[in-house]
């Protein structure tokens, strides 16, 4: 019988593409989420468990009958935007969430645990190219409720020998190129997808969030890294722990920086369809560049982005976006 691991947000975006990759490399990914964000139909590769990570019995009931070998959470709230509005979103379900899981694991004798974090516990720190040892300073509370759960992970790492890897991402583009599982948020916040439905006219013009940043054209810069090489690094991740190496934070970005307006240009060419967009105010909590050093990641994983590059990425965002959707 395969090994069960426990997928948290494994209806979500990230989340249903591990799944598959978890279930392409021989395991039974059992997929818990309340579904505030996720889609039942995104639950494809093994079980779906229905449930939420503030809630202790439902969780040690999930534990005690799937019996997981490791746990990848990726069950969050996740936009800069809203979490400069509403931080006590980010802070209970994110952080207090996120330690009930982690006290659940614990108490169960599990002792794998692969975490999602982000580029945005980093902060904006200008033209410097942020590696796992750069400080964290976040300037929104999403960015800030990750760096917490880093912590709590360290000290029940200490405390119990909980062994963790934490996934910093940068920004997450593209879908599985078999359209199986893909992109679906409601409402959609991120560029590529807004930028799509503004191109088929599902929705009015995109809207480029600033336009006075301190870089080449005026507009934020971000490290975009394919859904499915993400993935991969978590299959990695996971062999990582099972083969006893310990706990460990890598990078998941390529290491190049796209401005907003290239990324328009880039999804005017691979669309062959004009992007009807308009200039507006800076998103507060938005930094101003993001760009990974990955280095990490390549030499002690042995991890090969295969897709990450931003034409691929738009191509498969644009292949799904013509046949997916997910309905409650
Ligand atoms: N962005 C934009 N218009 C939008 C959505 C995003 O100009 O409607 C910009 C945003 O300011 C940022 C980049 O696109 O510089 C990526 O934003 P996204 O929300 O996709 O990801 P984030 O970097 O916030 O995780």
């Amino acid at each position: 019988m395969s090994q069960t691991v426990l997928v948290t947000g494994g209806a979500g975006y990230i989340g249903s593409h591990a799944c598959k990759a978890l279930r392409a490399a021989g395991y039974t990914p059992v997929t818990f989420d309340n579904l505030s964000t996720g889609w039942e139909d995104a639950v494809k590769f093994g079980p779906f468990e229905k449930g939420d990570l503030l809630d202790r019995a439902r969780l040690d009931e999930i534990f005690a009958k799937h019996k997981p070998v490791a746990v990848m959470h990726f069950a969050a709230y996740s936009q800069v935007g809203e979490s400069m509005q509403d931080p006590a979103k980010y802070w209970r379900n994110n952080v207090i969430g996120s330690l009930t899981l982690i006290e659940a694991t614990v108490a169960a004798g599990c002792k794998n645990f692969v975490f999602s974090s982000t580029c945005a516990t980093y902060g904006d720190q200008d033209n410097v190219v942020l590696n796992e040892d750069s400080v964290q300073l976040p300037i929104n509370s999403y960015g800030a409720s990750k760096r917490a759960i880093e912590d709590i992970l360290d000290n029940f790492g200490d405390a119990f020998g909980l062994n963790h890897v934490i996934f910093r991402y940068f920004n997450v583009a593209g879908s599985d190129p078999e359209t199986e599982v893909g992109e679906f948020h409601q409402p959609e916040t991120h560029l590529i997808p807004l930028m799509l439905d503004a191109i088929a006219g599902k929705r009015d013009a995109l809207t480029i969030f600033g336009t006075d940043y301190d870089t080449p054209d005026g507009t934020c810069i971000r490290d975009y890294v394919h859904v499915c090489d993400l993935v991969d690094a978590h299959v990695l991740g996971l062999k990582w722990l099972e083969e006893g190496k310990g706990s460990r934070v890598f990078n998941l970005g390529t290491g190049k920086g796209f401005s907003v307006r290239e990324v328009v240009d880039q999804s005017r060419a691979v669309t062959n369809k004009e992007v009807p967009y308009v200039e507006g105010d800076r998103r507060p909590g938005d930094c101003t560049k993001l760009v990974s050093g990955s280095e990490r990641a390549m030499n002690e994983l042995g991890w090969e982005p295969h897709r990450s590059n931003l034409k691929q990425m738009i191509a498969d965002a644009w292949a799904w976006h013509q046949i997916g959707h997910y309905e409650k």
